[in-house]
């Protein structure tokens, strides 16, 4: 058996340590990331704190059924839509075992306005299911569970953990993708693998609010098709800034 990789005293020694999960501690540990690296990040999380002091979770929960149930439908949608939805659909539908009792077509006319509706009300339907027969209808909290409901990977498990239940995590969607790529602290695509790369450059503590934040400026100043690089606190840190900027070419054509 190989030995086991010396874990980063760093995270190690972080009070939250404890609230991480087996395969990301070991994913941690097998990367090695330079103090250069580990200190950039941490400059980045910085800026982004004293902009986004109070970053959180935008989707309306009052528990950590309902976050998973508006996560799985935030899927290709924004958030505004998904919190005008979940009202009526927890209004009619107030515990998992009335989704999972549901009349066929039931869930699917409540969800339609979200997009993709009949894959998502398969996915309430069986995550309702699983909850009620696989947990006696008590929602788990570790990762390895979270990921057991249909509709819910490491993504929405992590949302689920950080909003509701106050644990470190790093939920990677697209605005979180696009911005640590260009900042440069990721060149994976695989959002497992940010996720681990990210987890490597960060202690846990910082996990979350950097992940609430680095979506928030995704969608204010880092956006897609023309981020507002002019405009950006993290300009003097970020490698993309010499080409979208300076170049006249883009410019013109944004
Ligand atoms: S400088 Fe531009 S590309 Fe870089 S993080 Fe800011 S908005 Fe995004």
């Amino acid at each position: 058996m190989p030995p086991k990789p010396k874990l980063d005293p760093m995270h190690a020694e972080s009070p939250q340590w404890q609230h991480v999960d087996d395969r990301l501690k070991s994913e941690i540990a097998a990367r090695k990331p330079k103090p250069a690296e580990r200190q950039r990040a941490a400059a980045i999380a910085d800026l982004l704190e004293e902009e986004f002091p109070k970053a959180f979770c935008a989707l309306h929960f009052s528990n950590s059924f309902e976050l998973l149930a508006a996560t799985i439908l935030s899927a290709q949608c924004t958030d505004e839509r998904v919190n005008m939805t979940t009202p009526e659909l927890f209004r009619r539908f107030p515990t998992p075992r009335h989704l999972m009792e549901s009349e066929p077509g039931a869930i699917e006319e409540v969800i339609r306005s979200t997009g993709f509706f009949n894959a998502k009300a398969k996915s309430l339907r069986e995550a309702s299911r699983t909850l009620v027969e696989d947990f006696g209808g008590k929602m788990p909290v570790a990762i390895e569970d979270l990921t057991r409901f249909r509709g819910s990977g490491r993504k929405t498990a992590n949302v689920v953990r950080m909003h509701a239940y106050g644990l470190p995590g790093l939920s990677v969607d697209t605005h979180f993708t696009r911005i640590t790529q260009r900042l440069g602290l990721t060149k994976a695509t695989d959002p497992e693998k940010i996720e681990f790369e990210i987890a490597a450059l960060l202690p846990p503590e910082r996990w979350t609010l950097f992940a609430d934040g680095v979506i928030l400026h995704g969608r204010k100043t880092c956006q897609a098709r023309a981020p507002k690089c002019e405009a950006c606190r993290l300009a003097p840190l970020c490698p993309r800034i010499g080409v979208e900027v300076k170049s006249p070419a883009k410019r013109k054509s944004s």
